[in-house]
C-alpha cells in the first residue's frame, strides 16, 4: 500500500467531507487502489475494508496511531499508542458462519458498504434495524423450513449480531484501556475510517496554510508547492516565518 499524496490529500478533503461517512471511507481507498472499481471496494466486507484503511493510515501517517479516552468513572484523559500493523495483523480472513439455536439454522455473511449504505438511507431506526437483519442472514430455515429473516425472534437477533461479528473479525476493533488513576479498564471501539479522515482533513489544511505563507513569501504556484518534499517545504517555511 502506497501512501497518499499531498495533492491527494487536499483532493479528498475537498470533496468528500459532503459524503456520507460510508462513502468517504471508500473515497479515501480509490486513489491507491485505482484498479479496483467503486462497485469492487464497497463489495468488500466492512473488515477488510478496515484492513485496508490501517494499511492506508500506516502508509500516509505513520504506524503509531496516538488514541486518548475519557475514564468512565474519574473523567481523566488517558493517553494510548496503538500500532496500525498489528491492529491489522492476525483478524480471521471474513466468511459466512453458521448458527443454529432453538430450532433455528441460519447462515450469517459479513457486512460490506453496500449493506451500511443501505442501513443509512432507512427512515426509522427499526427499519435499520431490519434493513441490517435481511442483509446478514442470508438463508435462514425454522425446523428446516425456510423462514424470512424480518420474521426471527428477538433472542436470535443478539446471536446473529454476534455471529456477524465472529464472520468479520476485522470488522470492530475493540481496544483495551485501563485508567492510570483509578485502575478501572474499559473497552473502546476504534473507528479507524472516522480516525483516518480527522487527520487526512487536518493535514489538508495544514498543507493549506503552508501553500500560503510560501505564496505569499514567494510568489510560487500552489502546484509548485505541493511539488516540494516535505523537507524541503518545511526549510522554506522556517525562512519564511523567520
Ligand atoms: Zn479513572
Amino acid at each position: 500500500m502506497r501512501a497518499l499524496t499531498v495533492s491527494e490529500i487536499i483532493r479528498l478533503w475537498e470533496t468528500a467531507y459532503r459524503y456520507h461517512p460510508v462513502d468517504r471511507a471508500l473515497s479515501m481507498l480509490q486513489p491507491v487502489l485505482p484498479d479496483q472499481s467503486r462497485d469492487e471496494l464497497a463489495a468488500l466486507s466492512i473488515g477488510q475494508r478496515d484492513g485496508l484503511l490501517l494499511a492506508l493510515r500506516r502508509a500516509t501517517f505513520g504506524d503509531v496511531l496516538p488514541g486518548v479516552n475519557q475514564c468512565p468513572v474519574c473523567a481523566s484523559l488517558v493517553e494510548f499508542e496503538l500500532s496500525c500493523q498489528s491492529l491489522q495483523s492476525g483478524a480471521t480472513p471474513p466468511h459466512p458462519e453458521q448458527l443454529t439455536e432453538g430450532g433455528y439454522k441460519l447462515m450469517i455473511r459479513p457486512l460490506n458498504s453496500f449493506d451500511l449504505a443501505d442501513v443509512a438511507m432507512a427512515a426509522t431506526e427499526s427499519e435499520s434495524h431490519t434493513v441490517l437483519l435481511q442483509r446478514c442472514v442470508s438463508e435462514a430455515f425454522y425446523q428446516d423450513q425456510p423462514v424470512e429473516p424480518g420474521a426471527l425472534p428477538m433472542e436470535i437477533e443478539e446471536r446473529i449480531a454476534a455471529t456477524a461479528l465472529a464472520a468479520d473479525a476485522q470488522a470492530e476493533t475493540l481496544l483495551d484501556v485501563s485508567c492510570p488513576d483509578c485502575q478501572h479498564r474499559w473497552q473502546s471501539v476504534l473507528d479507524i475510517a472516522h480516525v483516518l479522515w480527522l487527520e487526512i482533513s487536518a493535514r489538508a489544511q495544514r498543507l493549506l496554510h503552508e501553500v500560503h505563507v510560501l505564496a505569499k513569501a514567494y510568489g510560487w504556484h500552489e502546484a509548485e508547492i505541493l511539488e516540494l518534499s516535505a523537507e524541503r517545504r518545511a526549510a522554506y517555511l522556517q525562512m519564511a516565518i523567520v
